[in-house]
């Protein structure tokens, strides 16, 4: 394995941190103030919603997959799946389902839409393993209950120092590019909610 140039793995964690998080906030409370919320349930929006859910999947496995390479720091530390609050957002719910009752910035009761359609596909993971205290509500003792493509985008667009030190030059390179991807699709996501906004009824 050739390890990351010190400059690809800064690249690789501007784009992960300060560039995602922001463009995450700004892209779900956007298509969330924008977005019709009737209109966007159609059948014509919710074919639209869900090209662009097969989009974030695939970005999602991509970086899965990267993960695999530092999930031993991550296993280690665990400080990403700390805390009891709530992952999902709002783009997270209605690319998923657009017909979910979650519609708010946060998801204060209910389940995450990735479990409810996990459990209908027997896709669930871990299920005897106990739930880890004072952590997610998806996560065990030995994981995420979440295949990665149905986990929120910020689970597996979230990279710290330690965890990029332990990847390749040519796992950065890749993570870059599909952090890229994510980001023009969540900016695609907000297009999409405002042509909501305007269409005929
Ligand atoms: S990404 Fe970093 S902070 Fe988060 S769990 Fe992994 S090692 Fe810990
Ligand atoms: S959904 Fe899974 S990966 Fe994301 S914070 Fe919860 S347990 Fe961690």
């Amino acid at each position: 394995m050739r390890p990351a140039r010190w400059t690809t793995r800064m690249v690789f964690l501007f784009y992960s941190r300060p560039v995602f998080r922001a463009w995450e906030v700004f892209c779900n409370h956007t298509a969330r103030l924008i977005a019709h919320k009737e209109r966007m349930r159609s059948l014509q929006f919710s074919r639209e919603w869900a090209r662009l859910n097969l989009w974030r999947m695939e970005i999602q496995r991509g970086l899965g997959k990267i993960s695999d390479s530092h999930a031993h720091v991550c296993a280690a530390c665990g400080y990403c799946c700390k805390g009891t609050r709530e992952r999902d957002a709002f783009l997270d719910r209605v690319m998923q389902n657009p017909r979910t009752e979650h519609l708010g910035a946060r998801r204060r009761r209910g389940e995450m839409v990735g479990i409810v359609l996990a459990r209908a596909e027997g896709r669930l993971l871990h299920l005897d393993a106990p739930k880890a205290q004072g952590c997610c509500n998806e996560l065990t003792c030995h994981g995420c209950r979440l295949p990665r493509e149905l986990r929120p985008m910020q689970c597996l667009a979230y990279f710290c120092g330690a965890a990029v030190k332990a990847l390749s030059q040519e796992e950065c390179e890749e993570g870059i590019r599909l952090l890229k991807e994510l980001l023009k699709l969540q900016w695609a996501a907000v297009k999409l909610a405002l042509r909501s906004r305007w269409a005929r009824s």
